[in-house]
């Protein structure tokens, strides 16, 4: 199925199997540049388009991925004439459609019946969406207190989500217990070569796409996606479409702010750090770290003046590109920004900071979820009068609406006055209040 066979760039080993580890030396294993048509020849549709450089399958499976447009800034001013690579246009809203179109064709072609796959979302979003059109069962293994939109994404396509582990790194571990099975096609991003080679695509695009073009900034998470891109330029580069790499940006979160905000760019072990080391040096290019909190901002702050919603990690190329914007590292009109995922993909984030609580209950109204808070503040003796509540909450709301909660709550026999100073009512949780509380704990997970 290969143009040229992958081969470990350490032992020189080839293999026919599409992984991405060198069962020999532990090396990376990689396909040799390929030399494809002229760039005239090609007529850009879909990612399928740059067929010539992708693996054959007898029965490829697609939703259309691929081809996604570059966009420039035009109303904010920081970064105007910026071009965005809007690779959240794909068919479930990220870039890891490339990945999961050539993985699922892999999976038909091997005659599976299942695809196991472990990620941090996005990749397991895909990997159901792609599994479905194939008709293959799949399971997806997540790390717990996944986003909300993740998880019901993956059900939406029929995959089944198992929640394992805090982090991407033990939800791996525990999916591999499960692959014994000779009829499941296990996959996750980072043991597949086949993400390196449909995300490459990107890169492929890029050279047809722009003329200058000088720098991209890459969110860096495990390094999947900035390697695909430079295997992409290696492509182009062989057939000749351009005579040069872009400096390659890697965009990841300082070390101390783990916000979870962005669960793919918290990544503890940095697969391909030192490939993206290689690659950041050979291009002239550089790392940057930025605040994780200023992601939220700066992605609200593009839906609200440029239509675009993405991801707050997708937002963390934003934000580089302003500072190098700034310093004349870069200029805006010969770079172009990888904005990897969608918003929809990440909607509680957004809901909590529109709303200002710290996690949105979907399916409680906005005045349930601030009692349901009130309840759980009083029960945990973090604050029992309206004042204190009040400040608890972040003085998001009136203190008067505070005020009409406890009466409400009060009127309903959860909570009574246990002590009464001249202008101040402290209150706990009767019986009844306490069992509500653990009922409404039972059915919905509170941090
Ligand atoms: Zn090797």
């Amino acid at each position: 199925m290969w143009k040229n066979l992958p081969k470990c760039i350490n032992c020189g080993e080839s293999y026919q199997v599409p992984q991405l580890t060198c069962p020999k030396c532990k090396g990376l294993i990689s396909v040799p540049p390929i030399s494809g048509p002229s760039s005239n020849d090609i007529r850009l549709s879909s990612m399928w388009s740059l067929h010539a450089f992708l693996p054959n399958f007898s029965k490829p499976i697609s939703l259309v991925e691929g081809n996604t447009p570059l966009l420039p800034i035009t109303n904010i001013e920081y970064y105007r004439n910026l071009s965005l690579k809007l690779e959240f246009r794909n068919p479930t809203g990220s870039f890891r459609d490339r990945a999961c179109s050539l993985i699922v064709s892999d999976a038909v072609q091997k005659k599976t019946n299942k695809v196991i796959g472990a990620s941090t979302g996005s990749f397991s979003i895909s990997l159901a969406a792609y599994a479905a059109k194939a008709k293959l069962n799949s399971v997806n293994v997540v790390p717990q207190n996944l986003e909300l939109s993740k998880i019901e994404q993956i059900k939406v396509y029929g995959g089944s989500v198992v929640e394992k582990g805090e982090s991407i790194e033990e939800a791996i571990n525990h999916s591999l217990l499960m692959k014994k099975n000779r009829e499941t096609y296990y996959v996750s991003p980072e043991n597949n070569l086949l993400t390196i080679e449909g995300q490459k695509t990107i890169g492929l695009e890029l050279a047809l796409q722009k003329d200058k073009l000088d720098s991209i900034l890459v969110p860096r998470g495990s390094g999947s996606l900035i390697y695909s891109i430079y295997r992409g330029f290696e492509d182009a580069i062989s057939s000749g479409w351009v005579d040069k790499y872009p400096k390659i940006y890697a965009i990841s979160l300082e070390k101390t702010k783990v916000a979870h905000l962005a669960e793919s760019l918290e990544v503890k072990k940095v697969f391909l750090l030192d490939e993206v080391k290689k690659i950041i040096k050979n291009t002239k290019g550089e790392e940057i770290e930025i605040d994780a909190e200023s992601m939220l901002d700066e992605a609200l702050e593009l839906a609200k003046y440029e239509g675009l919603f993405i991801e707050p990690a997708s937002a963390s190329v934003l934000v580089a590109a302003k500072s190098l914007i700034k310093e004349k590292k870069i200029t805006a009109e010969s770079s172009v920004a990888i904005l990897s995922g969608s918003g929809l993909n990440t909607l509680n984030v957004y809901a909590a900071r529109l709303r200002g609580k710290k996690k949105v209950v979907w399916g409680l109204s906005e005045n349930s979820t601030t009692k349901f808070e009130i309840l759980n503040l009083i029960a945990g003796k973090k604050a029992d009068y309206g004042y204190s509540i009040w400040l608890s909450l972040g003085k998001n709301q009136s203190l008067q609406s505070i005020y009409q909660h406890l009466t409400e709550l009060e009127e309903k026999g959860l909570i009574v006055p246990s002590e009464t100073e001249v202008k101040r009512k402290h209150y706990e949780l009767t019986n009844k209040g306490l069992e509500t509380l653990d009922n409404m704990r039972n059915l919905i997970d509170f941090l």
